[in-house]
C-alpha cells in the first residue's frame, strides 16, 4: 500500500511561450489513489511534442507540467492495483502530461513493465519514439519487404528508429538529413541512400534513385518545409504519412493536389489513435521493447540533461542540434 507523501522536483509552466517559460519548482506528490501508482522516476524522455505543448501549438489547460515519457521504479501502489508491486521497473509514453519530474502519480494501466534487457534510460529514450515508429511502419504505412520508403529527418530520434525498423523488415530506405555528419549516422543505422536536403533537392534525387518511379511510402515528421517534396517523391498511388511539425505545421492543403500528383494517399496520424487502450499498449509497446531487448533496435542517446536544463534541452531540439534521442537524467 501507499507510504508517505513525497517532495519532488518538477518542471511547470504558467503561460505558453519560448523555452524560458519552463520553471523548476518543488511540488508535493500525494499518495496514489485507487488504480494509481507513485513512481520514483529515474529518467524522462524529451520529445518534440513537448515543445508543441509549451508553445501552444497543441493547446492545453495551464498552469501545467510537461513531458509524456518516463521510466523508473514503483514506489507505492494504490488500492486495486494488482499487476504491479513496489520496486517494479516501469516505463510509459501515453501521458498524462507531467513526465519532467522526479516523482509522479500515474494510472497503473498507463505503464508497462520493463524487461531486464532494457535499462531505464533506454526505455525513456525509446518508448514514445519507438511506439511511433511501430504504428507508422506496421499499422499506418503497412510497409512490406521490397518496398522503397523515404524517411525525412532520418538522423532524428524517430528517424533513426524508422530506418532500423524498415531495414529489419526488408524495405529499401532513402533518408534525408541537414548535414553530411547526420547523413552518415543514418547510413550507419542502415539507410541505403541519403540526401542532404539543405544542399540537394529531394524529389529529383529520389526519382534518380528509384528509376523515375518514386517511393511507395514517405514518413515525414518535418512538416511544413518538406511537404511538397514528400508528395513529389511518391510513386503513383503512394502514401504520405505526415506525422509531425518540426519545421512548422503543414497548414491548409488543396485536396486536389493528391489527384494532380498521382492519385496519392495522405494521412496525418498520431500515436494516441494507435494506442487507444490497455490491450494495444501491452501488445504494441511489448513489440517495441522486445526488438530493443533483442538488439534489433539500437537506441542512441546523444543528449543527456539535468531537469534544471529543460529550457536548454528544448532550445537544442528546436534548433535541430540533436541527433538520436535526448533524455533528462533525474537521479545520480
Ligand atoms: P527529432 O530528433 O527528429 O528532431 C527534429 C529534426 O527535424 C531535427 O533534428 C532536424 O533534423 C529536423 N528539422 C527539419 N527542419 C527543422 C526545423 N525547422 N527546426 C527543427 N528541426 C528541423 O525529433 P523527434 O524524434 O522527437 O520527433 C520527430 C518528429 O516526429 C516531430 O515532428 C514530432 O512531432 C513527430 N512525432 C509525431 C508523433 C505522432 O504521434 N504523430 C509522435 C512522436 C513524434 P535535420 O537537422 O536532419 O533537418
Amino acid at each position: 500500500m501507499a507510504d508517505s507523501h513525497k517532495e519532488a522536483l518538477a518542471i511547470r509552466f504558467d503561460a505558453i511561450g519560448g523555452p524560458e517559460v519552463l520553471r523548476l519548482v518543488d511540488v508535493e506528490v500525494g499518495d496514489p489513489g485507487p488504480g494509481e501508482i507513485r513512481l520514483r522516476q529515474t529518467v524522462a524522455g524529451l520529445n518534440y511534442i513537448d515543445t508543441y505543448h509549451r508553445t501552444g501549438l497543441y493547446p492545453m489547460p495551464l498552469p501545467s507540467g510537461i513531458g509524456m515519457e518516463g521510466a523508473g521504479v514503483v514506489e507505492a501502489v494504490g488500492a486495486g492495483v494488482d499487476a504491479l508491486r513496489v520496486d517494479d521497473r516501469v516505463g510509459y509514453c501515453w501521458g498524462p502530461i507531467g513526465a519532467y519530474a522526479t516523482h509522479r502519480l500515474i494510472a497503473a494501466d498507463r505503464v508497462v513493465k520493463l524487461p531486464d534487457g532494457v535499462s531505464d534510460d533506454v526505455a525513456a529514450a525509446v518508448l514514445l519514439k519507438g511506439c511511433t515508429t511501430e504504428f507508422l511502419v506496421e499499422r499506418c504505412g503497412k510497409v512490406e519487404a521490397g518496398q522503397t520508403v523515404l524517411v525525412q529527418a532520418a538522423a532524428g530520434g524517430v528517424g533513426l528508429l524508422l530506418v532500423q525498423w524498415l531495414k529489419h523488415l526488408g524495405a529499401r530506405v532513402i533518408g534525408t538529413a541537414s548535414s553530411d555528419a547526420k547523413a552518415a549516422l543514418a547510413t550507419a543505422a542502415g539507410a541505403d541512400a541519403m540526401i542532404v536536403y539543405s544542399r540537394d533537392a529531394v524529389a529529383p534525387r529520389v526519382r534518380e534513385l528509384t528509376g523515375g518511379h518514386g517511393v511507395d511510402v514517405v514518413f515525414d515528421g518535418v512538416g511544413k518545409s518538406t511537404f511538397e517534396g514528400s508528395l513529389d517523391s511518391l510513386k503513383r498511388r503512394g502514401l504520405l504519412a505526415s506525422f509531425g511539425n518540426a519545421s512548422g505545421p503543414v497548414g491548409a492543403v488543396d485536396f486536389a493536389i493528391l489527384a494532380r500528383k498521382g492519385s496519392l494517399f495522405a494521412t496525418r496520424p498520431t500515436l494516441f489513435d494507435y494506442y487507444t487502450n490497455r490491450e494495444e499498449i501491452e501488445r504494441y509497446a511489448g513489440r517495441v521493447l522486445d526488438l530493443v531487448a533483442r538488439g534489433v533496435l539500437d537506441v542512441r542517446i546523444d543528449q543527456r540533461y539535468a531537469l534544471a536544463e529543460a529550457a536548454q534541452a528544448h532550445r537544442d531540439l528546436e534548433a535541430g542540434k540533436s541527433i538520436g534521442s535526448s533524455v533528462f537524467v533525474l537521479e545520480d
